[in-house]
């Protein structure tokens, strides 16, 4: 039953609501390693390269970092899955790529062709959203809105000591890439133990999505996730705990109970979701039906 939310529920949904089903992740993201995450304010700090902090002062992931990282994650692994399967990434590419069918790699070609189709540009963009590749739908591209937010992970409870590390790096000549004699930079990381909340919410998620998401979310919870600056010198290595998964379901049920199920959501928001209770079940269920539909079409 749980499958049908997520199978084109446009054409399913007798309902029409906009909001299909609404899938949040909660966990405690914990650092192996000491974090980089640059961008912080260069004039309040000692350091060359100082971490990103909030107003109050406390370290904390912006969501779009996460995001990054996550997306980058899934990106590598589906490129690497036979093509049979039907997970299809275009990867995050810097140059046009002319024999991608995703629009997103394919961005002057797609500018040009406005230029000269000005008449009919809504049912064009229709026709390159429907062409969008699978990380493309869920991580957002310039054709289509993101279905996941993540939120900035803050610390949990505060659990910082106050302390930063500063570590001496050498200055790398972009030229040469050999390291420039005498050249000395230094960096801020924040150490290992630190402990950040994570808030993930995917909206109106299709098989896909949850498929993908598995496939991210399980290597951060397999302690194979990075995230931040200096990954190449051991930093960033974090492991996600503590993994909760939360969900609203409006496509299955009477209609009595979809709109009960609406109305309880729209008074006590995510506390009214259902809690999924087996979240290594999940990820083993969406994993499987990656690979259980392959074998049903062959
Ligand atoms: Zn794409």
């Amino acid at each position: 039953m749980t499958q049908d939310a997520t199978k084109n529920p446009q054409h399913t949904d007798p309902m029409r609501y906009g909001l299909h089903n609404r899938y949040v992740f909660d966990g405690r993201l914990a650092m192996k390693t000491g974090l980089h995450i640059g961008g912080g304010k260069v004039t309040l700090s000692y350091s060359d390269s100082p971490v990103v902090l909030t107003l109050d002062g406390l370290p904390f992931i912006p969501g779009s970092s996460f995001k990054g990282t996550l997306r980058s994650t899934i990106e590598k692994i589906v490129a690497g899955l036979p093509s049979e399967l039907g997970l299809h990434t275009c990867g995050l590419p810097t140059d046009e790529q002319p024999k991608e069918s995703c629009p997103t790699a394919r961005q002057n070609e797609i500018r040009k062709q406005r230029r000269d189709h000005a008449d009919e540009i809504d049912s064009m963009m229709k026709k390159e959203r429907d062409k969008l590749c699978h990380t493309c739908q869920l991580f957002g591209s310039p054709f289509a809105a993101a279905r996941i937010t993540i939120n900035d992970l803050y610390l949990i409870d505060d659990e910082w000591s106050g302390m930063k590390e500063i570590r001496d790096g050498v200055a790398i000549d972009r030229e040469s890439e050999t390291a420039k004699s005498g050249l000395k930079y230094d960096f801020e990381v924040v150490p290992s133990t630190t402990v950040f909340g994570l808030h993930l919410v995917i909206e109106n998620a299709t098989e896909e999505d949850l498929q993908l998401i598995s496939i991210g979310l399980g290597e951060f919870v397999s302690g194979f996730g990075g995230i931040g600056g200096f990954r190449s010198r051991g930093l960033g290595a974090c492991i996600l705990t503590d993994l909760e998964i939360r969900r609203l379901d409006l496509t299955v049920g009477n209609e009595t109970e979809r709109r009960q199920r609406l109305q309880q959501y729209l008074l006590l928001r995510e506390k009214s979701l259902a809690a999924i209770e087996d979240v290594s079940a999940f990820f083993e269920q969406h994993i499987n039906a990656l690979f259980e539909k392959t074998a049903a079409n062959q």
